[in-house]
């Protein structure tokens, strides 16, 4: 709660001070503040926390097949989000980028965690870039190809955590897996999280994000989230 009114207030004074006194030139180089820096990690910090102690106590033999289908596209999807950003990070040197790679590792592992529990095989392969499901392999290779300016993958990146909002949703919505529940309920609050940072940051720039998955409502409803 602290943290993430300091996170707001942060992005606010840096909005109106660069606002006050920044040419768009400046903020083409690097934009973050280095306090925005930190309430970014902290916030990413303290949702990745609760990921690596879940410990699990459903019945590993119940699950259905769409709940197996599930895991293993959440596995994969929380990768392509993790390889997408390195991918920005390497190519524009975007902090941020490299922030929220390290969180999306943390995602795909607390999924694989699951993967491990109820006995399946992990779909994943460790290639940097590479995806058993060609449906993330296409978004992947669109994504990479797509984005050549900072705002472009930044806008990028806020649908990609769109599109893992509303998988998540779906998914929380289709199983009764208390376990299931937890783990995809943080990476939703993770995902959130993200799509403020990625707006966030957009805003700064001067570039107000519509979202395209979501609902106009819903997103709103997110980005005022406390
Ligand atoms: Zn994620
Ligand atoms: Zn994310």
């Amino acid at each position: 709660m602290k943290k993430e009114n300091l996170f707001i207030a942060t992005f606010l004074g840096v909005a109106l001070s660069f606002c006050a006194c920044q040419s768009n030139d400046a903020l083409n180089s690097e934009i973050l503040a280095p306090e925005v820096e930190q309430a970014v990690s902290n916030e990413i910090e303290s949702t990745d926390g609760l990921m690596q102690v879940s410990s699990f106590t459903s019945n590993p033999i119940s699950l259905t097949d769409a709940e197996k289908s599930g895991l293993y596209l959440m596995r994969e999807e929380e990768k392509m989000a993790r390889d997408v950003y390195s991918f920005f990070y390497t190519k524009f040197k975007f902090r941020i980028f490299g922030n929220i790679t390290k969180s999306e590792n943390v995602h795909s592992n607390a999924v694989l965690r699951l993967i491990t529990y109820f006995g399946l095989t992990d779909p994943a392969v460790a290639t940097v870039a590479v995806f058993k499901d060609p449906t993330l392999q296409a978004l992947y290779n669109k994504f990479t190809t797509e984005a050549t300016t900072v705002d472009q993958a930044l806008k990028t990146g806020a649908f990609i955590e769109e599109y893992d909002i509303a998988d998540l949703k779906r998914l929380i919505a289709e199983t009764q897996n208390k376990d299931i529940k937890l783990v995809y309920g943080n990476l939703m609050r993770g995902s959130e999280f993200h799509l403020k940072a990625f707006t966030g940051v957009l805003k700064l720039r001067g570039i107000v994000y519509v979202p395209t998955i979501l609902s106009i409502e819903e997103y709103n409803l997110i980005i005022a989230k406390k």
